[in-house]
């Protein structure tokens, strides 16, 4: 059972573009789906994948541990760089795919099955439409209410906010109680019974994200994502040890022993990996055992397409810390003809049913996938007032 191609379908999804990578075998009709997508470093990804390919083609599919190996420590340079670790993330989900259809059994079967009977999913404000997501402006906080609303009546009891504003390294109390006005009218528009989350976004220095986590902190936020860079372990750690809020991050950390030095420094109470950037499900195993053992929560990051949710899923159903999956629904109308899916939402709380199919249990439409062609990424550009350059 050798791997014989490695191909990518880039689909142009307004604001990513979605990475397919289709890993194709020496057995009929054998073949798996994995997403690599990195938004604003499509090309980059791509030329990845081509280079790993050279690897890996020729290989034993079954051997996914071993291809893991070679894809992250052969080549003298190791995996763990952003481009390079989503490139390997994208095929190794493919591999665990075509695992279980080898296997004929979903994904987290091979994982020692099912440890619940559904997963909870929560949504972006505006269902990640950009617009509504990315850009309501901070000061306009009757207009976060209005999506708060709009999230519950689409089924979700949980949804996400970029209620904080890019904020320069120290700045007084304007950003703090716009950002406390914008909560504040979430939580009124849905009542207490709702899980509201705040993504910073990692615009706030330390500081600043101190301020902004004690300020939220009566609103009983699910949990504060991202309050500073990831980069510094020690204004994670004091966040975290100075609110009640639990403190998420990870999506953009992509190296194990990083993973063990946030959580021994408990720089987070959510684990965010991302299974498309961190390594895929070989990584996110690993991680997770590493969270397991700090009794930390798995939330992974998840705004990209179709195949990184249904890895999530997969992945969800056979982790006993996973608490819930980040989706997104309305970035682009055209969303579920991409694919054909294996398991089932309840569009009433928005929980999802197992999926019953082999391995990831969804199936790419090619011929849909070439009707949105690569589009280079809007630009999102963030400036502080005075021009210098800001987090987006
Ligand atoms: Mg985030």
């Amino acid at each position: 059972m050798k791997i014989t191609k490695i191909e990518t379908h880039v689909c142009n999804a307004r604001m990513r573009n979605w990475v397919f990578v289709k890993v194709l075998t020496d057995q009929p009709g054998l073949h798996g789906w994995g997403e690599a997508t990195l938004e604003w470093h499509t090309r980059g990804v791509v030329g990845a994948i081509e280079d790993l390919a050279e690897l890996v083609v020729g290989e034993d599919v079954r051997r996914i541990e071993h291809l893991w190996q070679m894809m992250y420590r052969q080549h003298f340079w190791h995996g763990n760089g952003i481009v390079r670790s989503t490139a390997i993330s994208g095929i190794d989900i493919a591999l665990w795919d075509i695992a279980g259809k080898i296997a004929n059994m979903p994904c987290c079967q091979l994982w020692g099955g099912r440890v619940r009977d559904w997963v909870r999913t929560y949504c972006h404000l505006g269902g990640g439409r950009m617009e509504d997501f990315y850009e309501t402006p901070i000061e306009d906080a009757r207009r976060f209410g209005e999506l708060a609303q709009q999230a519950v009546a689409d089924g979700y009891t949980a949804f996400k906010s970029m209620a904080v504003p890019p904020t320069m390294p120290l700045e007084g109390l304007r950003p703090i109680k716009r950002a406390e006005a914008a909560v504040a009218a979430m939580r009124d528009a849905v009542g207490p019974d709702i899980d509201i989350m705040v993504d910073c976004h990692a615009r706030p220095s330390p500081t600043m994200g101190l301020q902004f986590g004690k300020a939220l902190e009566p609103f009983g936020l699910y949990f504060f994502e991202e309050p500073c860079w990831p980069e510094s372990i020690d204004g994670l750690a004091m966040i975290n040890a100075a609110i009640t809020t639990p403190v998420a991050t990870g999506e953009r950390i992509t190296d194990l022993a990083y993973f063990r030095e946030l959580f021994a420094r408990r720089g987070c109470e959510v684990c965010q990996m991302d299974i498309a950037h961190c390594g895929g499900l070989t990584a996110a195993r690993r991680i997770a055992a590493l969270a397991d053992s700090y009794r930390i929560a798995l939330a992974p990051h998840n705004p990209q397409g179709p195949v990184s949710t249904a890895a999530s899923l997969e992945f969800g159903f056979s982790q006993p810390s996973y608490i819930i999956c980040e989706t997104v629904h309305a970035d682009v109308p055209w969303r579920t003809d991409v694919v054909s899916e294996g398991f089932v939402i309840d569009p009433k709380g928005r929980i999802v049913h197992p999926n019953t199919r082999p391995g990831l249990g969804i199936e790419i439409n090619e011929a849909e996938v070439a009707r949105h062609p690569f589009q280079p990424e809007l630009p999102q550009r963030v400036f502080y007032r005075d021009g210098s350059v800001g987090d987006w």
